[in-house]
């Protein structure tokens, strides 16, 4: 394996830690879910796997853990950050005001090129549905990152960017059973009714797409006991039948 240039100098490391190739793998890792919350990150372990020195690696958890993607214990190392029930609504509230003024910006300075980037995405989204899991969830969460991008804002981009990735360790925390992060089948409506500058559309298929995704979480203990079958049909969406009227 190609070893790992580590970063020239403090100073340049602040800022050019995003696109450092550790960091990068590692939210790679977790936006895919294969790195779980509460997972130990040895630094021997790491710098082996990344083929770079243990110094580049404690930057890169350093930086991680500004983003509150890493949570660090004095004598006990580095852990894939857990997030609380409250820390996780909070990271979906914030995502409900953030990317509805991303939307409403892309909307406000949509071009040709927008268009194109958005439809080029959703063909993606339709060749990958074939896909395996990993990637398709990777690949969903890009669609919000495009449209923060398309918003033309570099600082909501950043912090966008940064509250995705903190649903992904959200949503492993609190999963129900059988839940994703995205149902991918949204993103085409939010993506048509951006091209068509339908504001009220856009932002409404945005809200009903991220309470979706905010349904499938459950604080700890509240998940559907698995002897209880009522229970259980109604955290999937199925609703009991009306009773047929007896003929006879
Ligand atoms: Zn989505």
């Amino acid at each position: 394996m190609k070893r790992l240039k580590p970063p020239a100098s403090p100073t340049t490391a602040v800022h050019g830690m995003d696109d450092d190739p550790v960091v990068q793998g590692l939210l790679v890792t977790i936006s895919q879910k294969r790195l779980r919350p509460g997972a130990k990150l040895g630094e021997d372990r790491l710098a082996e796997a990344f083929g770079t020195t243990r110094i580049h690696i404690r930057q890169a958890l350093a930086h991680l853990a500004s983003r509150h993607v890493v949570t660090q214990i004095p004598n006990r190392g580095a852990f894939i950050h857990t997030p609380t029930w409250e820390e996780a609504q909070a990271i979906f509230a914030a995502r409900r005001i953030i990317e509805a003024a991303a939307v409403e910006a892309a909307i406000d300075r949509l071009d040709d090129r927008a268009i194109e980037a958005l439809n080029a995405h959703a063909a993606r989204e339709a060749a990958d549905s074939k896909n395996d899991r990993w990637s398709s969830l990777a690949l969903t969460a890009d669609f919000h990152v495009l449209i923060a991008e398309l918003s033309g804002n570099p600082v909501l981009l950043e912090i966008a960017r940064g509250l995705i990735l903190r649903t992904s360790l959200a949503i492993a925390t609190f999963e129900t059973p059988g839940s994703h992060d995205c149902s991918p089948e949204a993103h085409p409506d939010i993506a048509d009714l951006i091209i068509a500058r339908d504001k009220v559309g856009a932002l409404a298929a945005l809200s009903h797409h991220l309470g979706e995704m905010e349904a499938r979480i459950r604080p700890a203990g509240a998940v559907a006991d698995p002897n209880d079958i009522g229970a259980i049909l109604k955290d999937v969406g199925i609703k009991p039948m009306r009773r047929r009227q007896s003929h006879v």
